[in-house]
């Protein structure tokens, strides 16, 4: 057998950390476009406009 939890870890509990990852949403940026506030490398939810400017990356 495997390394197993000692407990299960409850309904409340497991919510609790998934609700987390929800309110905080990374990288917030603004569509150029139409001005939404969208999520940065993704397409804006109200134009679908999409186009991050591709710089050279170091590394
Ligand atoms: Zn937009």
């Amino acid at each position: 057998m495997g390394a197993l939890p000692k407990r299960k870890i409850s309904k409340g509990r497991k919510n609790r950390r998934r609700l987390a990852d929800k309110l905080t949403v990374t990288s917030l940026s603004k569509c150029p476009k139409c001005g939404a506030r969208k999520r940065a490398h993704f397409e804006c939810p109200s134009c679908g406009y999409y186009k991050e400017e591709i710089k050279k990356e170091t590394k």
